[in-house]
């Protein structure tokens, strides 16, 4: 059952997505070559019980860390390790906080140093996969709508759906019902309506779907090796259309960046 929010309970997915969104962003801002990627968990860690919400990943069935870090042809679920982040690489990073009893999910892939064009251009089109997405939750649409707008851009843009992981529901549970696949066909499945919240996470191979789970019990990785794109955010479908609760916009000191105004002088 798809489990609808209150305008209160929507405010507080708010808080909990904006959280979200600030650790993911601080992580982006840590990843470059030379970092280890159990330090960039260390410092997301921090900054989630700091603001005094839990890292949901954390036990969450017995996961170890607070986030998942996936470095190339690692899919989804991979463990922080003393790792040194080299230029070249791909990382995704997937983080979800607790906060006020709701979870905020977002996952984002980010490029370390100079990374070669083919993978540049499998995580733009993962971007341009999610905000299409993202455009299909309305009142009125399909959960097959979102689903086939991930699979029909991906696929037109030569690349492959992973099928074995899907985005979900979320709300006082990380995993609620309903699942989003990142294929399907259009105008299937439940009916969209206002107070629904999604995680909607595409992730798209340079190769193969298949996939494969390491003997740690949790890393996915590709089968062939081929690298993978992961990207998510935690979506609020409102009357007025798509609210993105992970989106956190910069704020951009623009005083300290142009010139003085020149004020005329009065005649
Ligand atoms: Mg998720």
């Amino acid at each position: 059952m798809i489990i609808g929010k209150s305008k209160k309970e929507l405010e507080k997915m708010r808080a909990a997505g904006r959280l979200a969104g600030q650790v993911r962003e601080h992580m982006r801002g840590l990843a470059r070559p030379g970092i280890t990627t159990l330090e960039i968990n260390r410092e997301a860690e921090k900054l989630i019980r700091d603001a005094g919400a839990l890292p949901t990943f954390k036990g969450y069935h017995g996961f170890p860390y607070a986030i998942c870090a996936s470095v190339n042809e690692q899919v989804v679920h991979g463990f922080p390790s003393n790792y040194l982040l080299r230029d070249g690489d791909i990382l995704s990073v997937d983080v979800g906080v607790t906060l006020s009893g709701y979870v905020g999910d977002t996952a984002t892939t980010i490029p370390i140093g100079s990374v070669r064009p083919e993978w540049l251009r499998l995580i733009h089109v993962s971007e341009e996969c999610l905000a299409l997405a993202i455009e299909e939750c309305r009142p009125g649409r399909y959960l097959g709508d979102i689903s086939s707008a991930v699979q029909f851009h991906a696929e037109a843009q030569g690349y492959s759906i992973v099928r074995d992981y899907v985005g979900h529901g979320i709300g006082r549970k990380m995993h609620e019902d309903p699942q989003i696949p990142n294929y399907g066909k259009p105008g299937t499945g439940p009916r969209l309506k206002a107070g629904y919240v999604f995680a909607v996470e595409p992730m798209l191979n340079l190769g193969t779907q298949h996939t494969k789970t390491l003997a740690d019990g949790w890393t996915v990785v590709t089968v062939d090796g081929q690298p993978s794109a992961h990207v998510e955010h935690t979506v609020a479908i409102t009357e007025a259309g798509p609210e993105v609760l992970t989106k956190v916009v910069e704020v951009v000191d623009f005083e300290s960046q142009l010139p003085p105004l020149e004020v005329a002088a009065r005649t």
